[in-house]
């Protein structure tokens, strides 16, 4: 398993995450299943999202001696009421929905504590000027939360509470269609077909903008809905009219710039597993490129997507990564530090490059490299 510097937080976190869907089945005997299977995996990061009390309690069993081998980011603001889940900013709820979720985890901390679900500005507004942010930030100063977090499908929303400074990390739905569609409060429009009719062209500029600004910020990103709740891997309901494998949704997810893990959704045993192999899957098998570039709905022109099709070059330099590092910079108007250090740490320069174009002959994107590799040179001079 890799491991990723969650952001700034000083945590590692394996490259596979997990969701908690499948805790619930068995009567949530299949928590500690997951768990140990888990363990064995080297999958170390878990995302708590449900409110559900008999899952939470079974996760804190699940936990006893072994809670320095798992990182767990668990919601604030996700309650349990009436025997259903619920998200509230209701502070009496909040913090009873803390207070429950602590006594049933039995862990003393949350590495991070997630506010939950946050689609609209407006909701964002009232997390930051009513009392749910400053509770949040309290719970941190007491150590019940190690980091703050947020959950958001909506990139304008998402960049807003980056920017802001409060949040360390970031939940964020993250795959090749969503990735198309501009910011929207209901989540269900990022699918809806109608917004699929017109041929669509390149990352929204927004969503490249929150990722960009997640990795010069320092703001972990932990993926959710990678394969569009299964759509994806399916050619009749995926909205780019292919289907795509787990390892190209997988990969896809883990090149955008400031992610750290992708909390892939497990029932059982056997597909945690699955998405484990993603560690010995063959560049082939990850290599989403030419799976895109035949989507009949979607095109990508000109705009690098970090794949690494257009590799090997003679003299060896990483194009996806020289040019990540240059979009960072271009994206800032500068270079900062963080960037030139990442840049500098590259084995071999944009410099180098004698263009020779073999690179731009294999680039299903049409992406002008070399000229790349020029701005890059003439930015970080070398
Ligand atoms: S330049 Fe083209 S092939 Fe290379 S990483 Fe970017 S999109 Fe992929
Ligand atoms: S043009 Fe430059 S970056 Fe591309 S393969 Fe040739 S040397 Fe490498």
């Amino acid at each position: 398993m890799n491991y990723r510097k969650l952001g700034n937080t000083g945590l590692m976190v394996s490259e596979i995450g997990m969701g908690c869907e499948g805790f619930e089945e068995d009567q949530c005997r299949n928590t500690m299943r997951l768990f140990d299977a888990a363990e064995r995996l080297g999958i170390n990061y878990f995302d708590l999202y449900t409110s559900n009390p008999e899952v939470r309690s079974s996760v804190g069993k699940a936990l006893k001696g072994r809670r320095d081998r798992f990182i767990i980011q668990s919601h604030v603001c996700s309650v349990w009421k009436d025997g259903q889940y619920k998200r509230t900013r209701e502070i009496h709820d909040v913090k009873a929905g803390v207070e429950e979720m602590m006594s049933l985890l039995e862990t003393g901390y949350v590495d991070v504590g997630m506010i939950h679900y946050v689609d609209s500005l407006e909701d964002w507004r009232v997390i930051t000027e009513g009392p749910v942010l400053p509770y949040v930030l309290e719970l941190k100063k007491e150590g019940i939360i190690r980091h703050v977090g947020l959950s958001s499908h909506n990139s304008q929303v998402a960049l807003k509470a980056v920017k802001s400074g409060f949040i360390e990390v970031l939940m964020f739905s993250v795959n090749p269609c969503y990735d198309l569609q501009p910011a929207s409060e209901d989540v269900n429009a990022l699918w809806d077909e109608k917004n699929y009719k017109e041929p669509l062209v390149n990352m929204d500029p927004e969503r490249q903008e929150l990722y960009e600004t997640c990795q010069r910020q320092g703001v972990g990103v932990t993926v959710m809905k990678a394969f569009g709740g299964g759509d994806l891997l399916d050619e009749r309901l995926s909205p780019a009219g292919r289907a795509l494998t787990p390892y190209q949704c997988l990969h896809y997810a883990l090149t955008r710039p400031g992610v750290a893990t992708v909390l892939a959704g497990a029932h059982s045993v056997e597909q945690l597993e699955a998405s484990a192999s993603y560690e010995t899957a063959s560049d082939e098998e990850k290599d989403y490129a030419m799976a895109f570039a035949a989507f009949p709905k979607i095109s990508w022109k000109g705009h690098c997507m970090y794949c690494s099709h257009c590799a090997p070059c003679p003299k060896q330099i990483d194009v996806a990564s020289v040019t990540k590092f240059l979009n960072l910079a271009r994206a800032q108007g500068g270079v900062p530090e963080t960037v030139r250090e990442h840049y500098e740490v590259l084995p071999h320069h944009a410099g180098e490059c004698i263009r020779c174009g073999a690179c731009e002959t294999r680039c299903p994107f049409g992406v002008g490299i070399m000229e790349n590799m020029r701005q890059a040179r003439e930015l970080f001079g070398k």
